[in-house]
């Protein structure tokens, strides 16, 4: 494996204030990596610093050989960097396959793999598949669930082939079953992408996730396994202690 993401000495300052201080950071390709620290701790202020919504005060950020830290977001999106919103980017009152074809458009018309019985893309037809919603393509996406909401938006990130997917906080507000139905789908995306994931449930952590780094009042504190993280004293004092 390579690195995919080398993130190096990053400070992110707001008004005097250091949401993130000396950070390294690295993702190897192909990685399901977890990112988990208490409220506060500049998880998404990593997240946003790698889509270009934040300019760091200093330091790298190398995605597949190229310095992104400080360039415009559509150029971070164009380089294959993609990412989950907390609010929905889903249109209700277009139905599923839409969505996804909307998400996939200027792909799909550059490529014109169309598929002559469904009349859909390949793409769009294997993002159906991933996310699990193929009987409900033809339905408005108003009508699903928070969790299939959720699942479309990743079908949405996926059918744009980003080779990096950035995922906050995907799985808040589930029920149990949908959650573990997202792990599975994640470990799926996960074959083909490289996928960072900010997520606090440990239940769910031991379950789906291998690596997991803690950031702590925007320093790395530890990185590893869950069961190397769980054990680490840092960790209970600052986070599952609480
Ligand atoms: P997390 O995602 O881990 O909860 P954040 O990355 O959202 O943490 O925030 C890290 C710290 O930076 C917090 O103390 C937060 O209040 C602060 N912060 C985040 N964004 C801004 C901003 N735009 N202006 C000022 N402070 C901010």
């Amino acid at each position: 494996m390579s690195a995919l993401l080398e993130v190096r000495g990053l400070n992110v300052v707001f008004s005097g204030f250091h949401a993130i201080t000396d950070l390294d950071f690295t993702l190897q390709a192909g990685e399901l990596r977890f990112l988990i620290g208490p409220n506060g701790a500049g998880k998404t202020t990593l997240i946003d610093v790698i889509t270009g919504l934040t300019k760091p005060a200093s330091g790298s950020v190398r995605f597949a050989g190229e310095d992104l830290a400080g360039k415009r977001e559509y150029k971070i999106v164009r380089a294959g960097v993609g990412r989950t919103f907390q609010t929905s980017v889903v249109f209700d009152e277009l139905s599923v396959l839409d969505n996804l074809d909307l998400a996939a458009g200027f792909r799909r018309r550059m490529t014109g793999l169309l598929r002559r019985r469904h009349g859909i893309s390949d793409d769009v037809a294997s993002a159906l598949d991933t996310i699990g919603l193929g009987d409900l393509a033809d339905r408005p996406a108003g009508v699903l669930s928070h969790g299939q909401r959720q699942w479309l938006e990743i079908g949405m990130l996926v059918v744009q082939r980003p080779r990096l997917l950035l995922l906050d906080e995907p799985v808040a507000g589930m029920s149990r079953d949908e959650r573990d139905r997202t792990g599975e789908l994640m470990q799926s995306v996960a074959k083909d992408h490289t996928v960072l994931v900010v997520e606090h449930d440990m239940a769910f952590l031991r379950r789906f996730a291998s690596t997991v780094t803690v950031l702590h009042e925007g320093r790395l504190l530890c990185e590893g396994t869950v069961a190397e993280v769980q054990a680490d004293p840092r960790v209970q004092e600052v986070y599952l202690g609480r």
